[in-house]
């Protein structure tokens, strides 16, 4: 196929992935926004088999049609719940094909080259490889911290800022042994040597980051796959990898600032490591004295919201461990047949992904204009007659502003707490994944509805 018909696909390809992003960027359109992205991969994928770069159309598809299998497969199983895990564990896979791609690149006799298009190659490989290796091990350790096979609590090695310091000056060093190297042999053992070091730091980096601030984490390591296809692009002079790359890598990098701005962190801060070490008053069991707690049944709740004028939901993680959604949505739309006042507060990290509780909100049509953002609708909480925090639990929880030693000080939370009631509906006393007590549930306007979310909807729906 000639390369103008090739040029052009790519454009193509480009503009629907920029039109895609675009899309994603609200609820309304979101849905348009992942169709541009289908359409925009398809014609990539076709026109990069049609180039003339492509001769073995046999070696190509085994592999295609086996990983597109064990896709398939996984993605159609995944529970909402474990998107999270999966999204990370495909970042690492980009981070694991750059570092492959990286050192066949360099072992390939066809990419050798002299003077400064040699000097320029070679850093585009040592980088693309240093930024796989990291992503991959890093996206790795993700998944596990997400998925729960790894403890959320961080590690805080004795000496780790020293550590990463010495990596890093590895790192250079290593570099420009590799790059002065004037054969494939002599360059190959600081190249081997670079991608340990920056496969421990991956390890190392996601190790040190405490529950509350892997969203920063999630956010970064996306970025990081970006820039590691982008590396990719440039070694394999192919122009699409190059733009996608960009396009993921920098807005990976806006998402991991928007994510520190709302959880008032310093992006360094989050990835020297080390917050959530300190007890924030109790683990799990939240087993320490704060006071009394106040439960109350399905039944009361219903007749509590049936006689209130204004009703704040708060959705976290529970509900959709509990697949509550569609019930909620059911609720609200009774109550606002009823002509209770129902609004949504959104906190930016609620769940286990970015933008996860307005995914789920969508999914059972809650209708987009009274689903409000924390900054939108906590100066009205004071003002609300009942708050309703359905499986959430880290980001209602006052201590990130009253306790300055807490592991979630100067996060900003929903202050819940300020409306006239508020009720909590969860299984038992334990902790959320920042793994902190939450002083909430023993407060005097706040009820317990103990058990399982979408029961509990249920029970309070049955009972309007
Ligand atoms: P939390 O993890 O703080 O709390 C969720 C609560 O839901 C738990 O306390 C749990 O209590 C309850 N729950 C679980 N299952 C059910 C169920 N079936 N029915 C009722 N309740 C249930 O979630 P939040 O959304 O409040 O906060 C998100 C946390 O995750 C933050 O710490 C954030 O930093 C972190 N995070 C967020 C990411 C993101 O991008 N959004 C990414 C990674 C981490 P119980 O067991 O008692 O029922």
């Amino acid at each position: 196929m000639s390369n103008g018909f090739i040029i052009s696909a790519y454009i193509i390809s480009s503009i629907l992935f920029i039109l895609s992003l675009g899309g994603l960027s609200n609820q309304e359109t979101a849905r348009r926004g992942n169709i541009y992205g289908m359409v925009g991969m398809a014609i990539a994928i076709i026109a990069t088999l049609l180039s003339d770069q492509v001769s073995n159309y046999f070696l190509i598809l085994i592999p295609v049609a086996f990983g597109g299998a064990i896709g398939a497969y996984f993605a159609s199983r995944v529970e909402m719940t474990a998107m999270p895990e999966l999204v990370a564990i495909l970042h690492s896979f980009v981070g694991l094909a750059a570092t492959l791609v990286g050192f066949a690149t360099y072992v390939d006799p066809a990419s050798h080259f002299v003077g400064v298009e040699k000097t320029i190659h070679d850093v585009e490989i040592y980088l693309g490889i240093l930024i796989g290796a990291v992503t991959f091990t890093g996206s790795v350790v993700a998944y596990g911290k997400l998925n729960g096979s790894i403890g959320s609590k961080p590690l805080t090695l004795p000496a780790r800022h020293f550590l990463n310091l010495g990596i890093l000056i590895a790192c250079i060093i290593l570099g420009k042994i590799f790059i002065d190297a004037d054969s494939t042999s002599s360059g190959m053992l600081p190249l081997i040597l670079m991608t340990l070091l920056a496969l421990a730091f991956g390890v190392h980096m996601v190790m040190a980051i405490g529950g509350a601030d892997m969203p920063v984490v999630i956010s970064m390591l996306n970025s990081y796959s970006g820039w590691a296809a982008a590396a990719t692009g440039f070694m394999l002079s192919n122009d699409l990898l190059i733009v996608v790359g960009a396009l993921v890598g920098s807005s990976g990098a806006i998402l991991s600032y928007i994510m520190c701005r709302a959880m008032n962190r310093k992006f360094l801060s989050v990835i020297m490591g080390g917050f959530g070490t300190s007890s924030g008053g109790g683990g799990a069991s939240g087993a320490s004295e704060q006071g009394e707690v106040t439960s109350i049944s399905a039944q009361e709740t219903a007749e509590l919201l049936g006689d209130s004028d204004s009703l704040v939901i708060v959705p976290g993680y529970g509900m959709a461990v509990a697949h509550a959604q569609h019930l909620v949505s059911e609720l609200t739309k009774k109550l606002r047949d009823k002509n209770v006042d129902v609004k949504f507060a959104i906190h930016p990290v609620a769940g286990r992904m970015p933008g996860h509780m307005n995914v789920l909100l969508a999914e059972a049509k809650v209708p987009y204009d009274i689903v409000l953002e924390m900054d939108e609708i906590n100066d009205d909480l004071g003002n609300t007659d009942v708050v309703m925090v359905i499986g959430a639990n880290d980001i209602v929880n006052p201590s990130a502003i009253d306790e300055p030693d807490s592991p979630i000080a100067g996060m900003p939370v929903l202050e819940v707490w300020n409306a006239k009631n508020v009720i909590v509906m969860k299984r038992s006393m334990a902790s959320g994944y920042a793994g902190v007590e939450n002083p909430l549930f023993f407060k005097e306007n706040t009820r317990m509805l103990f058990g399982d979310a979408k029961e509990s909807v249920e029970t309070i729906v049955s009972n309007l």
